[in-house]
């Protein structure tokens, strides 16, 4: 073993629930549960009930108690021991009798028995115990705040123990221990001593929590061993997690000593099936503390327990008032912003007073928003990086973050406290509060860092200091630490957020369903009346037609003219009719998706266009590199149908050209997708006409002008173009020429 790999969490792995061992204050007794047949006892009943200890195993316990105390015991086991402890038991020893208040817990098949000697007469009686601690539970409840409440804790029970020294010692987050209260006659103070987390390591503070209250009368005890070594049920090292006579660990024992005290009690003190910290007492000679003492002890520490709670609550009552509204009126502007990162950024320095930092920045996947002193956003990404995996209930705090996360050594003038708020990870939405660095000084009791001695023989031992003296620590890197209802205080804010932003998302969907309702009403309407309109236009087409065949003769050529007239418009209005259907059947039909390679749509629609008008001479300049995409190959093809053949026909120009492409594309905007265009130098679109050309039937132009058309061409293209989810728009200017530009999917955003 090194020095290096030696320190005090070693302690963490000394098994001190099966020590073997008890202290001698008492005897213990394990017990078959079934058979009520004495298996294992301590090495010293001779002692204190007249016994060898071999002449007890294997004994009933009706051999040393009468039926009576017999059935209590089992009663007890069968019971709720706890609340039935300590019961008052008698062993008769020749003319004497021996009495004891007898323990009893139970773990698995094995019942322990531990017997402690009266020191005084009779059981102790229910309404002096309720004197005992009314009083002091109306204290612990009329203390208007925690420290009061402690203060009155320590000197109730030094009150009632007689111990030299109490004290309340408190358990933060890096599990080191502060002692917040004490009353003492000794001359040197504890008080703001704190101790490092090794002091009391980790399966002790397990045992703490199941057992409430731990005495050591005597810390120079020889310790009593019991027999046999093993439990016989199970040939394992007896439990004694719940043994009240539990023997100490030899480090602690020397932890004791170094520190001059003889006999200790501690008292757990449990928030939310956590330990919270303890009630210590100190004396420096042996100590002994009855049964119903310490019953009384350990109820007050439950009452204080039970009171942790409500006495944090009211601790900063008057600050969390002050948060509270700073949140509502964060929603309020968040609520009214239209874009979330925009409305964070309008509460400014509001967004500091929030949790009481220096600092915050407002993220998302591609920008940042600074508010007071922050690190550089190139220190950001990085930081953000590291502290996403170690999130938790999408939270993080530290008030050390170059203790844990080295490179931010340079940034903890303005970053040594970080508490950070994932908002969404999808979006990449964070919010980050920093804190400056304080420079501080810990009070240790004693230097907790040096536990390793070399001996004599230059081997190492693990050993407790010796020097409990004050010993002062400057501590960088660090910032105030966040309170706990500034870190409520976030989470809170995450789900306020989070239901603005889903309020938006809701009414947005509820306009979108109302959109697509009547969207759907208007295709539905337009089908049916184009279609049953269909029918009687075509009856008065033929009987104008029957008119003209029967009736021409007798017509004058003023007739005639109009009557041709009329099936002109008949077949004018067929035209329309069929555009308007084809249109709202785009709105009907599932697309068929496929991959579609744009540059042969293009050349097969160019081909088949140029048929039908050979004799325009245009130069067509097709990107060769013109992408493949996933689309509904029709549709599509009708698309750059319709927009090449307006850039064919709205041209004036001697050499007239039509250029079809894309936009190329950054590298951060690998995954949107392509912009396509058809660019032409033809006539161009006035500014204030170039929204009204979508709009069904609209034409710019007299009907025989520019190769005519219905004016559905543009309508159609936008709807196919929208139902892929993309858009289009234009770019033109009078007389030079316009590009329609189109996107086939939405952008990510
Ligand atoms: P049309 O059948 O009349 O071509 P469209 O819906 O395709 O119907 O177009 C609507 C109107 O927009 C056209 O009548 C024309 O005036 C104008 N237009 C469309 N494309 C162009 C273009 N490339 N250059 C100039 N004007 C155009």
């Amino acid at each position: 073993m090194t020095v290096q790999s030696v320190d005090l969490t070693n302690c963490d792995r000394e098994p001190i629930h099966i020590p073997g061992l008890i202290q001698p204050h008492g005897v213990l007794l394990a017990i078959n549960f079934s058979t009520l047949e004495i298996i294992q006892v301590s090495d010293n009943t001779v002692k204190s009930l007249g016994h060898q200890p071999e002449d007890l195993l294997g004994k009933p316990l009706s051999d040393l108690f009468d039926s009576k105390q017999v059935d209590t015991i089992q009663a007890c086991l069968n019971g709720d021991f706890e609340s039935l402890n300590p019961l008052d038991l008698s062993i008769k020893r020749q003319s004497k009798t021996l009495r004891f208040d007898g323990i009893v817990h139970r773990c698995d098949e094995v019942a322990l028995l531990e017997l402690e000697p009266k020191k005084t007469k009779g059981k102790a009686d229910f309404f002096d115990f309720y004197q005992q601690v009314k009083g002091v539970i109306t204290k612990i409840q009329k203390a208007a705040t925690m420290q009061q409440m402690c203060q009155v804790v320590v000197q109730e029970v030094r009150k009632f123990t007689g111990f030299e020294r109490v004290m309340i010692y408190r358990f933060d987050e890096d599990e080191t221990g502060i002692v917040i209260a004490e009353d003492t006659n000794q001359e040197i103070p504890y008080l703001d001593l704190r101790y490092p987390a090794s002091d009391i390591p980790k399966q002790a503070r397990q045992l703490y929590t199941s057992n409430w209250l731990r005495i050591i009368p005597n810390a120079n005890y020889e310790p009593v061993e019991l027999i046999p070594k093993e439990n016989p049920l199970t040939n394992q090292p007896l439990d004694l997690s719940l043994s009240v006579l539990r023997s100490v660990s030899p480090i602690h024992l020397e932890y004791l000593q170094n520190m001059g005290v003889v006999a200790s009690m501690s008292i757990s003190l449990v928030q939310e099936q956590k330990l919270w910290g303890l009630i210590a007492c100190h004396h420096s000679t042996a100590k002994y503390i009855p049964y119903s003492v310490r019953a009384a002890c350990e109820f007050i520490g439950q009452v204080m327990s039970l009171e942790l709670a409500n006495k944090e609550a009211s601790v900063d009552q008057d600050y969390k008032m002050q948060l509270k509204s700073l949140q509502t009126r964060f929603v309020e502007t968040l609520s009214q912003a239209e874009y979330f990162l925009d409305g964070i950024a309008q509460m400014g320095s509001q967004m500091l007073d929030l949790v009481n930092a220096t600092g915050a920045v407002i993220c998302n996947s591609d920008r940042c928003i600074s508010i007071g002193e922050t690190p550089k956003e190139t220190e950001i990404n990085p930081l953000l990086d590291w502290i996403k995996p170690q999130l938790q209930d999408n939270l993080f705090h530290t008030r050390s973050l170059p203790h844990l996360y080295p490179q931010a050594e340079s940034l903890k003038a303005v970053a040594s406290g970080v508490l950070a708020l994932e908002i969404s990870r999808i979006h990449q939405n964070y919010i980050v509060w920093f804190r400056k660095e304080v420079l501080q000084t810990v009070n240790w009791g004693g230097n907790p860092n040096k536990p390793v001695e070399v001996k004599d023989d230059g081997s190492l031992r693990l050993s407790p200091r010796k020097s409990f003296a004050l010993w002062q620590q400057t501590v960088s890197g660090c910032s105030l630490p966040w309170k706990d209802c500034e870190i409520a205080a976030v989470a809170e804010l995450r789900s306020l957020i989070v239901g603005v932003v889903l309020r938006q998302a809701d009414e947005l969907a509820s306009m979108n369903m109302e959109l697509q309702r009547s969207n759907e009403e208007l295709d539905s309407f337009a089908y049916v009346a184009s279609h049953d309109l269909k029918e009687p236009l075509r009856g008065i087409h033929n009987y104008a037609n029957f008119l003209m065949e029967d009736y021409g003769d007798i017509l004058n050529e003023d007739g005639v003219a109009k009557l041709q007239t009329l099936v002109k418009l008949t077949q004018r209005m067929e035209n329309l009719i069929n555009s308007l259907l084809h249109f709202s059947r785009l709105g009907r039909a599932e697309l068929m998706h496929q991959q579609v390679n744009l540059y042969e749509l293009v050349q097969q629609a160019i081909a088949t266009l140029t048929m039908s008008r050979p004799q325009d001479q245009i130069d067509f300049r097709i990107s060769q590199a013109l992408p493949i995409v996933e689309c509904d190959r029709a549709q599509v093809n009708e698309v750059f149908t319709n927009l090449i053949s307006n850039a064919m026909k709205y041209n004036d120009k001697q050499d007239k050209w039509v250029e079809i492409g894309f936009v190329p594309k950054t590298r951060k905007q690998a995954t949107d997708p392509y912009t396509l265009y058809v660019r032409d130098n033809g006539i161009g679109i006035p500014q204030e006409h170039q929204e009204k050309i979508f709009q069904i039937f609209r034409r710019l132009h007299g009907r025989e002008e520019y190769g005519g058309g219905n004016g559905a061409g543009l309508t159609i293209a936008r709807k196919i173009v929208e139902r892929h989810g993309g858009k289009i728009w234009l770019e033109s200017t009078l007389n030079e020429g316009s590009t329609f530009y189109f996107t086939l999917a939405a952008e990510e955003i």
